[in-house]
């Protein structure tokens, strides 16, 4: 085993940010990336996020490409260690990208308004992680405000994600009466200044809080600290690093990512607690990290700047290996080899001549549509990575034609960008209607507008009475038929020939389900 090798697979941390909008996923991505030098992306992480506001009109969207192509993926380095933040996007655009973003990291760090607590899509996200046990670590945001009290919040993350929690930072107070935090983990007193950031003289070192230093910064609020240390010691859980690693336990942290407040604390305890790459599951073995073979699987595919090519970008997640530019390797799907010379290699803004990837780290392959989702490339190998699903949808279309001259364009177009994973699509078992399922509504938006630049199709949306749909399976051939023949109505094929249920409401699903016991209806299904 090449020690390097080992070495550069240690040090890579390859993590996602999950919250509800507004939560302040991106005021604490900006200060992630200050720690790490990577200053011209912080800006552009903020113009990405102005530029979100015009997200129902694609074209502008396009025109944001530059941006946020490249902030999809932010490497920085932090101490020893080499980050990759892959960005899950929360917002308007929130779709199937986010979910499958979160099957290409190692762990998660979870941004929670002290105000609201767990919200909807926080909670959505969870369930995805849930999926692969990735280890969550969690922020508990915006404590110069007024919030939620903190043993309060602390129960709703227990009882709303069913995960246990583990505070490693104590806030004193919150909104006008914020003080700092107590770090539990390096028994640091971390003093706040409103409107300042904090500097390393306002770290203080208490290993016993008796120290009279309490009482001296904190005045009567020191007693108080004090109170709540000794109720946490009885009532919550110590950190079990282990328990953290299976997705049991979530270390928590308060602070205030807009004062930078708590920001770098828990960076600190994030490189040294959260996993470097870890092992990939294949359909025929697992794949360490440290092996010495290349492989790896695309999770993402986004369609780039120049309409008229037609170019798109593959995100390719390293699992074994060492990736170089120019590189030949086999694609398993289409079984040939190919040469990855047009490769973006994302690297911290001040390293340029990087022509290496590591396991962890995430390339952007130029292709014109041979690539799909869930494909894997190795050096020899035959592999296929598996957890790399699609999602079922919550939102249904019609899609129907202006010009019906145009319908070999359609089901093209459909066909195409169905398998690039933009969106699903579905063909009823009693007529010819292309119906589409999305996760994200602004995908119907997206869909529209690319079919008129890239296909030359006009087409409309029409309502449709559908809510829900799963895949479903039988080995029991005759049940199958039985079951088809009785729910014609609500059946229909994906783009990969999979038969799938539609429903009007989850009501309706769960009595079909309860109807038919022996039929198997899966929330997701992997890609072929
Ligand atoms: P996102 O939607 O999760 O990316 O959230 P943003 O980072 O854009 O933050 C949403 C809003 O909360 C913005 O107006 C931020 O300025 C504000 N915000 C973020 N962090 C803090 C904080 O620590 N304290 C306060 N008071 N506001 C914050």
């Amino acid at each position: 085993m090449n020690r390097n090798h080992r070495k550069e697979v240690d040090r890579r941390r390859t993590f996602g940010i999950i919250s509800h909008p507004d939560a302040g996923k991106t005021t604490l991505t900006e200060k992630l990336l200050l720690f790490g030098g990577a200053i011209q992306m912080a800006g552009a992480v903020k113009a990405r996020k102005a530029a979100r506001h015009a997200t129902s009109d694609w074209m502008a969207m396009e025109q944001e490409r530059g941006i946020s192509v490249t902030s999809s993926v932010m490497k920085f380095n932090y101490r020893d260690y080499e980050i990759n933040l892959l960005d899950t996007p929360g917002h308007q655009d929130f779709s199937e990208d986010t979910y499958r973003v979160l099957t290409a990291v190692d762990s998660a760090l979870m941004v929670i308004d002290s105000a609201k607590g767990v919200e909807t899509q926080t909670q959505k996200l969870m369930e995805v992680c849930r999926m692969r046990n990735t280890p969550i670590m969690t922020f508990i945001n915006k404590l110069d405000r007024e919030g939620r009290e903190p043993l309060d919040l602390l129960a709703d993350i227990e009882e709303t994600l069913q995960v246990e929690c583990a505070p490693l930072s104590w806030p004193i107070g919150m909104g006008k009466r914020f003080r700092g935090t107590y770090n539990l983990y390096r028994k640091q007193l971390c003093l706040f200044t409103a409107g300042q950031e904090t500097r390393p003289q306002d770290l203080v070192v208490i290993e016993d809080l008796d120290d009279p230093r309490v009482d001296e910064l904190l005045g009567s609020q020191g007693d108080q600290l004090r109170e709540d240390i000794a109720l946490l010691e009885g009532a919550a859980n110590p950190f079990e690093p282990a328990e953290y690693l299976k997705g049991n336990q979530t270390p928590v942290f308060f602070g205030s990512a807009i004062n930078n407040f708590g920001v770098q604390e828990m960076l600190d305890a994030f490189v040294e607690q959260a996993p470097p790459p870890r092992p990939a599951a294949t359909t025929t073995r697992e794949v360490s990290p440290y092996e010495e073979d290349f492989s790896g699987f695309v999770f993402k595919i986004q369609a780039n700047m120049d309409p008229a090519h037609r170019d798109r970008i593959a995100f390719f997640r390293v699992c074994s290996g060492t990736f170089h530019r120019g590189m030949k390797v086999r694609h398993h799907r289409i079984g040939k080899d190919v040469n990855i010379a047009n490769a973006t290699i994302f690297m911290a803004q001040d390293r340029t001549n990087v022509e290496e990837a590591y396991p962890g780290d995430i390339i952007g392959i130029h292709n014109h549509g041979t690539i799909k989702i869930g494909d894997t490339f190795t050096d020899k190998e035959p592999l296929k990575f598996t957890g790399i699903p699609n999602f079922a949808p919550e939102h249904f279309r019609r899609v129907r034609l202006k010009n019906p001259l145009k319908s070999k364009q359609l089901e093209k177009g459909l066909l195409q960008l169905a398998e690039e994973g933009a969106v699903q699509l579905f063909r009823p078992l009693f007529n010819t209607d292309y119906i589409l399922g999305a996760v994200g509504v602004l995908q119907f938006d997206v869909i529209m507008a690319r079919l008129k630049t890239e296909y030359g199709v006009d087409a409309i949306y029409e309502g449709v009475e559908y809510a829900t749909a799963r895949w479903v399976e039988c080995d029991d051939r005759k049940l199958l038929d039985d079951f088809e023949k009785k729910n014609q109505v609500n059946l229909a094929r994906d783009a990969e020939g999979k038969l799938a249920y539609l429903a009007s409401s989850e009501w309706r699903l769960g009595h079909t389900m309860e109807q038919w016991p022996g039929i198997v209806f899966h929330k997701t299904r992997e890609h072929n």
